[in-house]
């Protein structure tokens, strides 16, 4: 059976690369009909963090990628230490007693006189009765391979083809350091040997381990898997993709309110395509025409535009209320509804109504806030210097008086504790309402819009009339227009 593999260090969050070396890990296990593992690859105990594997599990979840199996490589490091034992009995690995010191100084020498940095295999040939010396004397060791030098290494990456190393440019390396813990490229061949992995797929800044794991996989007498190596993810200015592009963990982009579905869609465009101009899909069901074969060996160019585009696209897809639902935790994160406030029957209708109206607008969930921030408090909190220009015009007077009039005989009840709920539609025809009656004194256009805006906001602009007095409400309208009626008489406008 197909076995995959996605093998992420808890050292940082889950980055769009390493996601993306998820998602196709995942749909190339999906479409093989195989399994897919999740290995935490927690060895540099320095740098490893629980709280970022608990991180990248919980952004893979929500993106939606299953695993079949899981495997943390801290709990499997008797067994790398079971597989160095075979290699040092067979002579193919050896023990290295050399200091720190001596091969932090070794490299510094080799850079000064232009060489590239390699062990210099001084303690390749120690004889038994050294190696017993030394330990005896305590002294601390590594464990390294045996590079065969005089040979060629080469490999047949499903996306890049052919690619050859000279092994002579790969030092005796070490595979259990020592502290104990095994070397990275250690641990991945003994993992992905004795977890029968078929397939390796991930970045191609593996390139080159994936020469030294190919020694390994030999002298372990593993079989060799198919390697895939990815390409880059570039930002849009064709730099490597860093910070300074902005959000770039899975975690962030939740945060700024990206939908999983969009951000799984948008991943997978990221060199490759399910073909013809199709661009807009749901990741399960493009597994079928999933190939290892055809992912691009160009680099990738993450657009964070084309993501937003998409994502608004996901977001239009929504019920307003399944719409509601989602902005929710946005509202309660940027208090501008409390928590308490899930249980208020008249906040959740103007957030339904919100949802409606704003919808369109949206290009991630975090923009629901900046619409909604007005909306929520019974009262207008300021006046901006141009709606009180409005305020100052007679005929503005008439409008506002008018159109409290036509909003209270509209007003059935206030004793069902929701207010009623008016759509879009309805608040459209209490406006016609007031247009008519003030037909006769040919007040219309902007003379009649915008006192009835400012008398509802306080403001000039804002999101279209109609949706304005649905979402706030009969009610609250009512309130809102006698504050600003009392606003006038007492600054004498
Ligand atoms: N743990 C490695 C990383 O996060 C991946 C190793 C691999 O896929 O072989 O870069």
């Amino acid at each position: 059976m197909p076995r995959l593999r996605f093998a992420p260090s808890p050292t940082g969050g889950l980055h769009i690369g390493t996601a993306r070396t998820a998602l196709f890990n995942w749909l190339a296990a999906k479409s093989l009909k195989g399994h897919l593992i999740l290995r935490i690859e927690d060895t540099d105990a320095k740098r490893s963090k629980s709280f970022y594997e608990k991180s990248i599990i919980r952004d893979l979840e929500w993106l939606g990628l299953e695993w079949d199996e899981f495997y943390r490589q801290s709990d499997r490091i008797k067994i790398y230490g079971e597989f160095a034992r075979k290699l040092l009995d067979q002579n193919k690995a050896y023990r290295c007693f050399c200091t720190p010191e001596r091969l932090e100084k070794l490299k510094e020498d080799q850079y000064a006189a232009g060489k590239m940095s390699k062990y210099d295999n001084r303690c390749r040939e120690l004889s038994p009765s050294e190696i017993e010396k030394n330990l005896k004397e305590g002294k601390k060791f590594a464990i390294r391979f045996r590079v065969n030098t005089d040979r060629e290494i080469t490999f047949n990456d499903l996306i890049r083809g052919r690619i050859t190393f000279s092994a002579d440019t790969i030092g005796d390396f070490i595979i259990i350091k020592s502290d104990g813990m095994p070397s990275y490229n250690f641990a991945v061949v003994v993992d992905d040997g004795d977890m029968k992995i078929t397939h390796v797929l991930r970045g191609e800044d593996h390139i080159t381990n994936t020469a030294r794991q190919i020694l390994l996989f030999e002298s372990l007498g593993f079989r060799q898997p198919f390697f895939a190596h990815l390409s880059m993810i570039l930002g849009r200015d064709g730099s490597k993709l860093s910070k300074r592009h902005g959000a770039t963990t899975i975690s962030e982009f939740r945060e700024e309110g990206y939908l999983a579905e969009a951000m799984t869609n948008y991943l997978s465009l990221l060199s490759w395509s399910p073909g013809g101009d199709e661009e807009i899909f749901n990741i399960r069901d493009v597994i079928d025409k999933f190939r290892i074969q055809d992912i691009s060996r160009s680099p990738a160019i993450f657009d964070v535009d084309k993501l937003k585009w998409i994502n608004g696209i996901y977001i239009r897809k929504k019920s307003p209320e399944e719409l509601a639902d989602l902005c929710i935790p946005y509202l309660i994160r940027d208090k501008i509804i409390s928590r308490e406030d899930k249980e208020n029957p008249e906040v959740m209708r103007k957030i339904l109504r919100g949802a409606k109206a704003f919808r369109d607008n949206l290009k991630v969930l975090g923009d629901f806030s900046f619409y909604m921030k007005d909306f929520f408090s019974d009262v207008i909190t300021d006046y901006s210097a141009e709606s009180i220009e409005v305020l100052r015009l007679d005929t503005s007077k008439v409008v506002i008086d008018c159109f409290l009039k036509v909003l209270e005989s509209r007003y059935k009840s206030f004793d069902n504790g929701i207010d009623i709920d008016l759509n879009e539609e309805q608040s459209r025809e209490l406006i016609n309402l007031v247009a008519e009656n003030l037909k006769g004194q040919k007040i219309k256009g902007r003379l009649l819009y915008m006192p009835i805006r400012v008398s509802l906001t306080g403001k000039t602009h804002g999101p279209e009339l109609p949706d304005v007095i649905s979402i706030i409400g009969l009610k609250n309208s009512i309130q809102r227009v006698k504050q600003t009626l009392e606003y006038i008489k007492s600054n004498n406008l």
